[in-house]
């Protein structure tokens, strides 16, 4: 079993955290973030979609809560972030999306890392609901390499094709509608609450996600800077 404590390091490692709903754009700008700089985006939604593709035990239990728009439960995620985190590319530090999404993770991640959740930089990204609908009903996704699209912000080169890969996209069966209402009620319920944890504890910011996706990022490297 991992050692938690590896998990610590020196004080100058980045640890992101992107809150916020689903469709608030929390994937995309991770990963421009993390290119931006030198470190792994890591999306437990990805890991667990992947754990699907290919078929495996924690696959087929995530599967069907996935599909209806629940959580995954927290022994599960905390499992697989505590592995993920503990991984030689995550040693300089990481972005994180779609983690924590409970207070039991919360607590749980804040005892894997020095220093608890004051190390972490917390980045909540604000949308109005009816924006989150357009862009999760227009969101399409790669499932070969998981990049994401959007029919109208960011639509294929060609169309239904992925632009890295060339494999067919798809919309994610989460993304229907049914799915979607399930997911804004689970996040309300159980992820708003983090806003409250994070605000008193750690680097907290608010980010108006209602914005062009470069504008957006442009904020995000301005804290940066002013923090470094
Ligand atoms: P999340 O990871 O928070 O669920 P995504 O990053 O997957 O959200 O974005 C959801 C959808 O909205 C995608 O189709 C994406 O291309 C699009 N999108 C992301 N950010 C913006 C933005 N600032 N403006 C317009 N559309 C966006
Ligand atoms: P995402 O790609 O972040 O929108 O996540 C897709 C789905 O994966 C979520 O609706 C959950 O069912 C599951 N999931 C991802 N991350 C977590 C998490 N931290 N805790 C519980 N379930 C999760």
């Amino acid at each position: 079993m991992a050692d938690a404590s590896a998990l610590s390091g020196a004080d100058n490692r980045k640890r992101v955290v992107f809150l916020g709903p689903p469709g608030a754009g929390k994937g995309t700008q991770a990963e421009r973030l993390a290119a931006h700089l030198g470190l792994p985006r890591v999306s437990t939604g990805d890991i667990l979609r992947e754990a699907i593709a290919q078929g495996s035990p924690l696959g087929q239990q995530a599967a069907p809560l996935i599909e209806k728009g629940q959580l995954v439960p927290d022994e599960l995620l905390i499992g697989i972030i505590r592995e993920r985190l503990l991984a030689p590319d995550c040693a300089p530090g990481y972005v994180l999306d779609g983690f924590p999404r409970t207070l039991g993770q919360a607590e749980s991640f804040a005892g894997m890392v020095r220093g608890g959740a004051a190390a972490l930089l917390v980045f909540d990204v604000e949308v109005p609901r009816a924006e989150l609908l357009r862009r999760l009903s227009g969101r399409r996704w790669c499932p070969a390499c998981q990049a994401t699209y959007h029919l109208d912000n960011k639509p294929p080169r060609v169309d239904s094709t992925c632009d890295q890969c060339g494999a067919r996209l798809i919309q994610r069966e989460d993304d229907k509608e049914e799915s979607v209402a399930r997911r804004l009620d689970v996040y309300d319920q159980r992820t708003a609450p983090l806003r409250e944890y994070y605000e008193t504890r750690s680097r907290f910011h608010h980010i108006d996600g209602h914005r062009p996706v470069e504008t957006v990022f442009q904020d995000l490297r301005r804290i940066l800077q002013e923090r470094a």
